[in-house]
């Protein structure tokens, strides 16, 4: 399990300097260093990343501190929705899958339709209907 983990810590650490740099050139008032907040877990630290960090990066940080919570709890490595073990071939690809592929396919897809769909059109077109 360690490789895993040492992936993990790594892509951490990339994004957080993704994010310092980025941050750096738009020039955030009153942050100095992202680092320090990002390994921080105070609520005020919490509501300063809310405002640098962009959904996407907010999710990808979550997915891997969420994997690295399931490799200290033992659960890591089984899908959350149907509980196999995920191949060892997925995981070194996707080092913070929560899901196997059959499972993340049908959570992909159903994620497709909400984001696609504006809301008023959701209403419309039930999900079970838009399938056909
Ligand atoms: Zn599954």
């Amino acid at each position: 399990m360690k490789p895993i983990k040492d992936m993990l810590l790594k892509m951490r650490e990339e994004l957080v300097r993704d994010i310092a740099r980025r941050s750096k050139a738009t020039a955030v008032s009153g942050v100095s260093d992202i680092g320090d907040i990002l390994d921080s877990v105070s609520e005020e630290r919490t509501r300063e990343l809310d405002m640098i960090l962009t959904d996407r990066e907010k999710q990808k940080l979550k997915q891997i501190d969420d994997a690295l919570d399931r490799i200290e709890e033992g659960t890591y490595g089984l899908c959350e929705e149907c509980g196999i073990k995920i191949p060892r071939a997925r995981l070194r690809v996707v080092p913070f899958a929560k899901y196997c592929v059959e499972c993340k396919e049908v959570i992909e897809r159903e994620e497709k339709y909400t984001r696609e769909e504006p809301e008023e059109a959701v209403k419309k077109v039930p999900m079970a209907e838009a399938e056909e």
